[in-house]
C-alpha cells in the first residue's frame, strides 16, 4: 500500500466531509411550512436583523407615522388579526405592522422576522380592509416562507452576517461590524426582487389566512387591478418592481378561489370596513 496515496484519500474525504456537514448545517426545516430550506440565519439572527434594520428601512421612505395616528394604528390592527389567526400565530417571530409617511412609493415589504412596512401611498390607493389584509397577508407569507433569509443565504452574505447579528446582539463591541452588516441587508432588501414561486408562495399564504380572520380572499384580486391601474398610470409601483409577474399571480389567485369556493365566496367573509370615503 502506498502511503502518500492513502493520505490523499485521507484528506480528499476529510474535505469532502467538510463540504457534507457544511451544505447540512445550512439546512433548516421551516417550522410552519415543514420545507426544508437552505438558510444559515437562526430565526433570532432573522429577528436580530429586522429589528436592527428596521429604522434604516423606514428612513428611506419617509420615516415611521407614529404608532398613536389612527391610520397606522389601524395598519397594526389588521396585521394584528391576521398573526393571531393564522399560521403566523404559531412561528417563532414576533410581528411588527408599520405605516410609513412616504406618499409617492407605492410599496410594501417585511423584513426577515417580521418587521412588515407599508407607504401611505399604496394604503392610499386601497379601498377595503380586505385588500389591506392581503396586502399585510402576502407580507407576512414572505416572513412565515423566510424568503428573505433564503435570498440572503443565497448572496452569500449570511455567513458574516449571522457573526456580525451575533457579536452585534451579545454586546457593545463590533458595533461597526453590525452596523455594516445592517447596512448590506437594507441595500439587498430594497433591490430584492422575489423569485416567482416567492411570490406564489406568498399570495398562497394570504389566500389561507384571509379568509381565517373573516376576510373575503377575493380581495386579492383587487389589490393586483390597484396595482395594474397604478403602473398603467405611469410610474412603475415600487411594489411591482420588488413583487414581479402580476399576470402570473392574477391566474393563480383566480385558481385558488375557483378551487376553495367552487358555488363563491361565503357571504359571511367580509370586505371589512372601506377606506376611500369619496367612492
Ligand atoms: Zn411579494
Amino acid at each position: 500500500m502506498n502511503n502518500r496515496f492513502t493520505v490523499r484519500i485521507v484528506i480528499a474525504i476529510a474535505i469532502a466531509l467538510s463540504g457534507v456537514v457544511a451544505y447540512y448545517a445550512r439546512s433548516s426545516v421551516n417550522p410552519v411550512t415543514g420545507e426544508n430550506q437552505h438558510i444559515s440565519l437562526t430565526a433570532e439572527q432573522e429577528t436580530a436583523l429586522g429589528l436592527n434594520a428596521a429604522p434604516q428601512m423606514a428612513a428611506q421612505m419617509g420615516g415611521n407615522v407614529p404608532p398613536d395616528d389612527p391610520d397606522a394604528a389601524f395598519v397594526r390592527a389588521v396585521g394584528e388579526r391576521l398573526v393571531l389567526k393564522g399560521d403566523a400565530s404559531r412561528s417563532p417571530y414576533h410581528f411588527d405592522f408599520h405605516l410609513l409617511n412616504d406618499t409617492r412609493t407605492i410599496n410594501a415589504f417585511a423584513l426577515p422576522g417580521g418587521q412588515v412596512f407599508i407607504t401611505r401611498g399604496l394604503l392610499s390607493r386601497l379601498k377595503t380592509e380586505a385588500q389591506l389584509a392581503g396586502v399585510l397577508g402576502h407580507e407576512i407569507g414572505h416572513v412565515i416562507n423566510r424568503h428573505g433569509a433564503e435570498h440572503l443565504s443565497k448572496a452569500e452574505l449570511a455567513g458574516s452576517l449571522s457573526i456580525a447579528v451575533g457579536v452585534g446582539a451579545s454586546d457593545g463591541r463590533g458595533g461597526s461590524q453590525a452596523a455594516y452588516a445592517i447596512s448590506q441587508v437594507v441595500s439587498q432588501m430594497v433591490q430584492l426582487k422575489y423569485s416567482r414561486s416567492d411570490e406564489l408562495e406568498a399570495d398562497q399564504y394570504g389566500l389561507a389566512t384571509l379568509p381565517r380572520a373573516g376576510y373575503d380572499p377575493s380581495a386579492m384580486l383587487g389589490v393586483m387591478e390597484i396595482l395594474a391601474k397604478a403602473s398603467a398610470g405611469g410610474g412603475q409601483p415600487e411594489f411591482m418592481s420588488s413583487h414581479p409577474h402580476p399576470e402570473n399571480r392574477i391566474e393563480a389567485i383566480r385558481a385558488w378561489l375557483g378551487k376553495n369556493y367552487p358555488g363563491g365566496v361565503p357571504g359571511a367573509l367580509t370586505q371589512g370596513r372601506s377606506l376611500r370615503a369619496g367612492d
